[in-house]
């Protein structure tokens, strides 16, 4: 019987090989592999149709010894305590790995989205934020966007936030429209640092980024907005797909072109006389980069060994599973993990919290600049780990993460 792992159980194996290479004070392993604070809530509302609905939510604050907590909060049907734990603690590292003052945390409330009206997302989301006051906040907590939740979403916390203290406090959450102090360049800011990720293993890899084929599995947030960066730095697009499926074109395609044809009809296939491939297909065809950025679990020990890509950036969060990371290491591809790949959104969101506390509005360029600086510093802290440690930069990325938590751990001392 195939063993069906956890995103927790996964975390947890993750942070025991960390420790292990980090030869970690056994106290300090025991303290990470639990969060400091769980929450759980009750949210009661009233439905468009006069019914009271009751929804469970939680946030889970991992740990904040770098800084304040800070991670998003997903809407889901499917979400449970163990998975935004296991997120949570994801965070923990990623803001470390990328360097920024922050710690890890994650929210989910368990509810289908889909079927629900704006008005219904946003009495939830109110109640949620009213019943988390006392534990978020600017310099406590700073929640941001996740699965199908968006800076809609985020405007209302930050207006509920803002309505029981009795000013405006913008600075309480990250991902918020222009209009109410978001940040330039917040949208597309994780898949500009998954590109710079895989520009800058091309550099390492001798590949030429000009002409150099690219595949991108997913065309929402992060998918499009890669292939359209990826496509603007000279690359070719060689595949792309989404949930019903994916065309490849070996001369390369042109990714706003799809993007009008997926807004038209829903999905990138049957896209002009493009060939129709499956999912399964994209992620084995012949091309130099592979992006997977749709959902997690989707290199796996039984198609690992049939990548051919010489780079995979990651900018789905757990996409490839520890078997795979395995193969995919054996077979010398150079693989750029979540956790640093797809940070770009997260340290967009904190340059969004220095802008709002000290009530600046930067431009994109400096923005896009702040943000190169960061991802490629990140890139080449992890790609040393990694050679100095003979690792892959998976595991690479996790010990620096692992290690930068447990170092301020110990420099704050254990309290009292
Ligand atoms: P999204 O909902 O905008 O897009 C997801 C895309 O994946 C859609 O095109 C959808 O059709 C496609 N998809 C769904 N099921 C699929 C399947 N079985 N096979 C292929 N494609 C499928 O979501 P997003 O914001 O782009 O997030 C994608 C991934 O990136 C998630 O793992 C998310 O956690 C991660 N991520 C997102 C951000 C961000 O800033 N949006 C930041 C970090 C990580």
């Amino acid at each position: 019987m195939v063993e069906v792992q956890t995103a927790l159980s996964v975390a947890s194996e993750q942070l025991r090989i960390a420790a292990e290479k980090l030869n970690l004070d056994s106290g300090i392993h025991e303290m990470l592999k639990r969060p400091k604070r769980s929450l759980i809530v009750s949210i009661t509302m009233k439905m468009d149709n006069g019914e009271t609905g009751v929804f469970t939510g939680c946030r889970v604050q991992h740990n904040d010894a770098r800084g304040p907590f800070k991670g998003g909060i997903r809407y889901h049907p499917n979400v449970t305590l163990d998975e935004v734990t296991a997120l949570a603690m994801w965070m923990t590292w990623k803001c470390a790995v990328v360097d920024i003052p922050y710690g890890g945390a994650k929210g989910g409330v368990c509810c289908n989205p889909k079927e629900m009206s704006k008005g219904e997302l946003e009495r939830l989301t109110r109640r949620y934020t009213s019943l988390l006051l006392d534990f978020i906040g600017p310099y406590r907590d700073v929640p941001a966007p996740d699965v199908y939740t968006n800076a809609q979403t985020m405007a209302w916390i930050m207006d509920t936030y803002s309505q029981f203290k009795g000013y405006s406090v913008p600075e309480c959450v990250t991902g918020k429209p222009l209009s109410v102090g978001g940040s330039e360049g917040r949208a597309e800011a994780t898949s500009r640092g998954v590109v710079l990720c895989a520009r800058e293993a091309a550099k390492k890899s001798g590949l030429k980024l000009k002409g150099a084929t690219v595949a991108v599995q997913g065309y929402g947030n992060v998918g499009w907005n890669a292939a359209k960066i990826v496509y603007g730095m000279g690359c070719k697009i060689v595949a792309v797909s989404d949930s019903k499926g994916g065309i490849y074109c070996p001369e390369g395609l042109d990714p706003y072109e799809v993007y009008e044809h997926k807004s038209k009809t829903g999905s990138v296939i049957n896209y002009k006389e493009y060939e129709g491939i499956t999912n399964e297909e994209l992620l084995e065809i012949k091309c130099d980069i592979l992006i997977p950025a749709a959902l997690e679990n989707q290199i796996t020990k039984a198609n690992a060994g049939n990548i051919k890509a010489k780079i995979i950036a990651e900018g789905a969060n757990g996409p490839t599973t520890p078997e795979a990371d395995k193969v995919l290491h054996e077979k010398g591809i150079l693989l750029v993990p979540d956790i640093l790949a797809n940070s770009g959104g997260v340290t967009v969101s904190y340059f969004e919290w220095v802008q709002n506390l000290t009530r600046e509005h930067w431009t994109l360029k400096e923005v896009n600049l702040k943000l190169e600086n960061k991802i490629v510093k990140a890139f080449n802290d992890v790609y040393k780990t990694a050679t100095q440690k003979e690792s892959n930069m998976r595991t690479a990325a996790l010990t620096l993460g692992v290690g930068r938590v447990s170092e301020a751990i110990k420099t704050l001392g254990i309290w009292p």
